[in-house]
């Protein structure tokens, strides 16, 4: 068995890992990552690929959750620009079948003002001309306009392995291809080879897995974590710039967005048992599709689709909202003793959340 030397473990090498580890071994501790399967190769490569304050969350009131999201954007932009590209995120809106465009356009505002010195350009209204000038694939009949608000692409491939360098350069220890078998709150794991080691701290940032790796070795929680699938579609048509497109079937949004291939399609929301194999099904793929076809002049059959990819958002359970959509995206954390838990969160929130983890602990509790 291996000892402590002011030495930490994080399960887990998601966003939310890396994060971790990073904000530890610049506090000067030991940090070793064991990830069951590749690095980012989970949740962490499967989103819709925005660093973004979110939208639709100001539609149920999370006004600050999206102002610190805006700030933590800003970070990535100064951090990593070559990958991450600023964009133009067209609403369009049509007649009779969407939010009232006054209030969409209170929302794009609202947006940019929550950004405040980190805005990174004036959200707009558009008419129709002008509209169909930057989006020459949507249909013309019944276009009102558009409002416009500006966010954040990113190249999450090429920023896990800037991470990972970063992290490695900081004598991060990052094992691939071992899983945590088993833990306790006093800063022991074993892993799947049997070996045993012994930690002053022990990070889970399982993601997903979270609460399934605590209930499997018997320790509790103050939290709990719903699970949500999100599919996208990776089509060959070219769309020249991102779009949100609103669903009146179900109120929801989803995304267009312009990518090296064509562009990404999505995401649905699908609740998810832990036991559900994480994949894009036939149901999804059409709702998507039915979606797009609805906004764009030609419409797009499943030969256009060249590949699909599925996440899980492992959302923080809030007992009082009966809505998926209505649970907030933030995260929590806990500390058990040694143990320290991780639920939820988002890519954009990953370094600062880490960050968090570590100014938050508690020597006196292990
Ligand atoms: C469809 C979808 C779209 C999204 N879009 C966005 C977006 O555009 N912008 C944004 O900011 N956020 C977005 N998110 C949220 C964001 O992607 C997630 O919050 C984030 O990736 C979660 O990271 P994580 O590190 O917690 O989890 P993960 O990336 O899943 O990492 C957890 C890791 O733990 C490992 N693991 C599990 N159990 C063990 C074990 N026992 N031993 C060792 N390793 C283990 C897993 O293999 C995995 O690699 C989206 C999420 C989804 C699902």
């Amino acid at each position: 068995m291996e000892s402590k030397n002011n030495s930490v473990a994080i399960i887990g090498c998601g966003i939310n890992g890396i994060g971790t580890a990073l904000a530890f071994s610049e506090k000067g501790y030991q940090v070793k990552i064991f990830e069951k399967g590749r690095a980012f190769a989970e949740t962490s490569s499967k989103s819709s690929k925005l660093l973004h304050g979110g939208l639709r969350y100001l539609e149920n009131g999370h006004f600050s959750l999206v102002q610190e999201a805006l700030k933590e954007r800003a970070s990535w932009v100064q951090q990593v620009p070559n990958f991450t590209n600023i964009e133009r995120f067209y609403l369009p809106i049509y007649k009779g079948r969407s939010r009232n465009r006054f209030v969409l356009y209170a929302g794009v505002k609202l947006y940019e003002i929550l950004a405040g010195k980190h805005s990174l350009g004036k959200s707009k209204f558009h008419s129709a001309k002008d509209t169909l000038l930057n989006n020459p694939n949507l249909k013309k009949q019944d276009l009102l306009g558009s409002v416009s608000y500006v966010d954040v692409q990113m190249d999450d491939n090429q920023i896990a392995l800037w991470l990972l360098e970063k992290a490695k350069s900081q004598g991060v220890e990052i094992r691939e291809g071992v899983e945590v078998t088993s833990l306790d709150i006093n800063g022991n794991v074993v892993l799947n080879d049997d070996e045993h080691y012994s930690f002053d701290y022990v990070v889970n940032a399982t993601g997903p897995w979270a609460k399934k790796l605590l209930t499997a070795n018997r320790i509790e929680s103050n939290f709990d974590m719903s699970l949500v699938k999100g599919s996208h579609l990776i089509v060959s048509r070219l769309t020249k710039n991102p779009m949100v497109l609103q669903n009146n079937d179900d109120g929801r949004i989803i995304f267009m967005l312009p990518s090296a291939e064509g562009s990404i399609i999505g995401t649905t929301e699908i609740p998810q048992k832990s036991t559900d194999s994480i994949i894009c099904s036939e149901e999804e793929t059409n709702y998507l599709l039915d979606i797009v076809n609805s906004y764009i002049a030609e419409p797009i059959n499943h030969d256009a689709i060249i590949g699909s990819y599925s996440g899980v958002r492992p959302l923080v359970f809030n007992s009082y909202d009966s809505s998926v959509s209505k649970i907030s995206r933030d995260s929590a954390t806990e500390q058990v003793g040694s143990l320290i838990n991780i639920f939820g969160g988002k890519w954009t929130s990953g370094l600062s959340l880490g960050q968090k983890v570590v100014n938050s602990i508690k020597k006196d509790q292990i």
